[in-house]
């Protein structure tokens, strides 16, 4: 049976991931924005492990983020001892994308800057 991957393994497997979204860490900080669907997070702390910037944390549920979940989200929550991940680093991303397709539960979303606005004729 394979044992568990190390962080560096999850690391070094989200960057080789043809999907992986963002500007490869060359974005100016704060600029993108990771954002956690605690509907699927399942608090096991993959991006925790693989975020360069300590972007993630992984602790108790706030109750008014708990009470915003679905029904399957509440039992998932529960059943992960109400627990789930956080962004309280949120300024620091650099837009490497790692977190996106290392998390096995596809809860990480990276929203991009806004446009600029257009100046029309
Ligand atoms: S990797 Fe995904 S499922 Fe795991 S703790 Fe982070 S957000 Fe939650
Ligand atoms: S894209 Fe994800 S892993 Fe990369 S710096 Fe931002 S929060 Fe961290």
């Amino acid at each position: 049976m394979a044992g568990k991957l190390t962080a560096l393994e999850k690391s070094r497997r989200a960057a080789a991931h043809p999907d992986r979204p963002g500007e490869r860490c060359h974005a100016p900080a704060g600029t993108w924005l990771p954002l956690v669907d605690p509907n699927r997070c399942e608090a096991k702390g993959d991006c925790v492990e693989v975020c360069p910037h300590d972007v993630f944390l992984v602790g108790p549920i706030d109750p008014s983020a708990y009470a915003t979940l679905g029904l399957l989200g509440k039992l998932r929550n529960r059943a992960h001892g109400g627990r789930t991940a956080t962004t309280p680093g949120a300024t620091d991303c650099r837009a490497c994308g790692l977190c996106v397709v290392a998390c096995p539960e596809g809860a990480i979303t990276l929203r991009p800057p806004p446009e600029p606005p257009t100046i029309g004729p």
